[in-house]
């Protein structure tokens, strides 16, 4: 019989192309990938194998008998092998390598390959597959099967490919189902018509396909950066995961970006981002690096060596001492860095990502010596926060906090003069929720402006109903966040609330609380100082801990100081802090600043405090905060009881 051996041919140059295109980039290492390089050398060698097989029976007719059967063996087992590596790629494509359907069929599909095996092997005893006579090539008894089994998985391949068609594109569906089709019209008519040698075109044909369909690198890449994205470490990750296998990242998030986008532009900090991808691809070539979108990026180790992650961070930390260029500007940026070693975690991936996000905030993610690795509890904490924040938004939308107020003793008048507004948030599953933990998440998430916006409005319409100032109530004292303070319109929105409640700016106290380094504070300084015009006043909260600190009341126009529990507690426990807390507030008096006393619990308390000359107390030895109606009982029913403090309910 005459071959046609011009698909063969074909084939070749293809699966040449298709071979030098596919590891021409930079592979990553997923099942996806592997599975594919797999199946495209498969069909490469069948369509190679059937090729030479073909020029040797037209050429060299007096080759060795063994010669020939080895040949025409390979063939066979190459197409087997390819059949196989199909249904390895399809399952990995499809992801289905948990299911049932996976366990069965593997068996099967593995059964009929080893089956087809023996049948080969032993075709120059039995001729079973094929065989020669007198120098011709002859079809054994059993070469049918070779053409069912290999009709069978593909029916099992088409089968999967259905079977999960939803988690696919239209595209891809299509491939997959083409790929198929034409691999069993190959099959039928190399079986019909054997002369024509279709099957190693056909996958080649499909190979081609698969490649610039599914295997398209452009899902997998960032078209500016030019580096694989965040899909592509997601899809990596992903599958070590499932094989249960080890590997480290190291996450870097670029700092100073946003002074780029301000002042120089979009397109010079696209271009800025760009040298940075291509020098740190640059830097380790065997490493694979990712971006992963606005400012971040991460290398990606195939081990946890902690050792080669600190290489490299280091490498970082050295690079980013020195500026980059861009357009002859120099530009200093920074990096906050954190390392991961999976195995350590054990999460999914989204918690893993979380767990990054969670570390990246951290401040000690900013450069420092160490490098700092994503630990467990990130996770939960960043559980925790997440579901914090969904009921935010949700207390949000229903309106579902609660404003509570504890009232505030002046010690000259012996009256409650002034209260506390304190936020509340209780949730049907979490239960009561602490504005400690709340208003931090708050923050992070750009929910605290619409909460300080809520409880402003509430503490408006309690002083606009006129139940506070009738009893006596000079004012409210309103938690700011120092998020707020920095809003440059922080001032019209708090003056147009108050307008409209018809509230006079002398009935309202700010607390606020420094949190930050005092470089970009013009802001708050401005919105204080309109506030204060208008006749509102501020109170330095939490005094005596962190940051605040005395240079910090000549900076701000502050007129109440707020000492906070910590700093009282610790005072009635140990001598030298009590000496502390009786300089502080003889120092604030000096200033001709009103002094408040956060935390007192006991009438002791109280007393040590009013001697020392503090002019507000506050705390539970009074009332803890309570609602709006509770407070106004509460001025009414119990507050007469603490008239003098010496004399006090069941005391005197
Ligand atoms: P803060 O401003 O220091 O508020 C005083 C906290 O001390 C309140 O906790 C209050 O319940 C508690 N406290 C008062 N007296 C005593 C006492 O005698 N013993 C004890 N153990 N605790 C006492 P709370 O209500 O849990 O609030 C915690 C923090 O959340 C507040 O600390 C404040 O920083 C923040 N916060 C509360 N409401 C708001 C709000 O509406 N806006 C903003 N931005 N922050 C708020
Ligand atoms: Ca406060
Ligand atoms: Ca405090």
């Amino acid at each position: 019989m005459q071959y046609v051996i011009h698909y063969d041919i074909a084939a070749v140059v293809v699966f040449t192309f298709i071979i030098v295109a596919f590891y021409g980039r930079r592979v990553i290492p997923t099942r996806e990938n592997h599975s594919f390089s797999a199946f495209m050398i498969v069909g490469m060698a069948v369509a190679a194998l059937d090729l030479l097989s073909c020029l040797v029976m037209e050429y060299w007719p007096e080759a060795p008998l063994v010669f020939s059967y080895v040949l025409n063996i390979l063939v066979f087992v190459s197409i087997n092998l390819l059949y196989l590596t199909y249904y390895h790629y399809i399952i990995t494509l499809t992801r289905n390598y948990k299911s049932k359907f996976w366990v069965v069929t593997r068996v099967l599909v593995n059964a009929i390959f080893w089956m087809n095996i023996i049948l080969e092997v032993l075709t120059p005893w039995l001729h079973t597959v094929f065989y020669f006579e007198n120098g011709r090539y002859l079809h054994g008894k059993f070469y049918v099967v070779h053409f069912i089994s290999g009709g069978v998985v593909l029916i099992i391949c088409m089968i999967l490919t259905f079977y999960t068609r939803r988690k696919f594109t239209a595209v891809q569906n299509s491939i997959a189902y083409f790929g198929t089709m034409i691999f069993i019209l190959a099959v039928v008519i190399q079986f019909i018509f054997p002369k024509y040698l279709l099957m190693p075109f056909a996958t080649s044909v499909y190979t081609l396909a698969v490649l610039l369909g599914l295997q398209n690198p452009a899902e997998f890449m960032d078209p500016n950066l030019k580096i694989y994205n965040l899909d592509a470490l997601a899809a990596l990750m992903d599958q070590r995961m499932d094989e249960k296998k080890k590997f480290g990242l190291l996450v870097f998030s670029l700092e100073g970006l946003n002074f780029v986008d301000q002042f120089m532009g979009l397109d010079n900090s696209r271009e800025l981002l760009k040298n940075v991808a291509k020098e740190c691809r640059n830097y380790r070539k065997d490493l694979h690096i990712f971006y992963l979108g606005k400012e971040n990026f991460a290398y990606f180790f195939q081990d946890e060596n902690e050792r080669e992650i600190t290489e490299v961070a280091d490498w970082l930390r050295w690079r980013f001492l020195s500026t980059f260029n861009i357009k002859g500007v120099k530009v200093n940026l920074t990096a906050r860095v954190c390392g991961v070693k999976y195995s350590e975690l054990g999460c999914t991936r989204n918690e893993l990502i979380n767990a990054i996000d969670y570390t990246l905030l951290k401040e000690e993610s900013k450069f420092k010596d160490k490098l700092l690795w994503v630990e467990s509890d990130e996770n939960d904490a960043f559980r925790r926060e997440g579901m914090v924040l969904h009921v935010l938004q949700k207390a949000l939308l229903k309106k579902e906090f609660e404003v509570y107020y504890q009232p505030i003793y002046s010690v000259k008048s012996g009256k409650f003069v002034t209260a506390e507004a304190l936020v509340r948030l209780r949730d049907p599953e979490l239960g009561f929720i602490s504005p400690d933990e709340f208003i931090p998440i708050a923050e992070r998430h750009g929910l605290i402006l619409q909460i300080g916006e809520y409880v402003f409005k509430q503490v408006c319409e309690f002083i606009a109903s006129g139940e506070v100032a009738s009893r006596g109530i000079e004012y409210i004292e309103v938690n700011l966040s120092m998020v707020q303070c920095m809003q440059k319109n922080l001032y019209e929105e708090i003056s147009s609330i108050m307008e409209a409640y018809h509230v006079p700016s002398n009935m309202l106290d700010f607390e606020i609380t420094e949190t930050f380094s005092s470089s970009d504070n013009e802001a708050l300084v401005q919105n204080m100082n309109m506030l204060i015009s208008k006749g509102a006043t501020f109170a330095a909260d939490d005094f005596g801990t962190g940051f605040a600190t005395t240079t910090y009341l000549m900076e701000y126009p502050f007129k109440i100081i707020k000492l906070d529990k910590s700093f009282i507690w610790k005072a009635m426990e140990d001598e030298n802090a009590m000496k502390i807390l009786k300089h502080t507030a003889a120092m604030i008096k000096s200033l001709n600043m009103s002094i408040v006393a956060e935390g007192v619990e006991t009438l002791e308390q109280a007393e040590i405090l009013k001697e020392m000359g503090v002019d507000f107390l506050q705390g539970f030895y009074f009332s803890k905060p309570v609602s709006r109606e509770d407070f106004v009982k509460f001025i009414d029913e119990e507050a007469p009881k603490f008239r003098n403090l010496k004399m006090l309910p069941g005391e005197s």
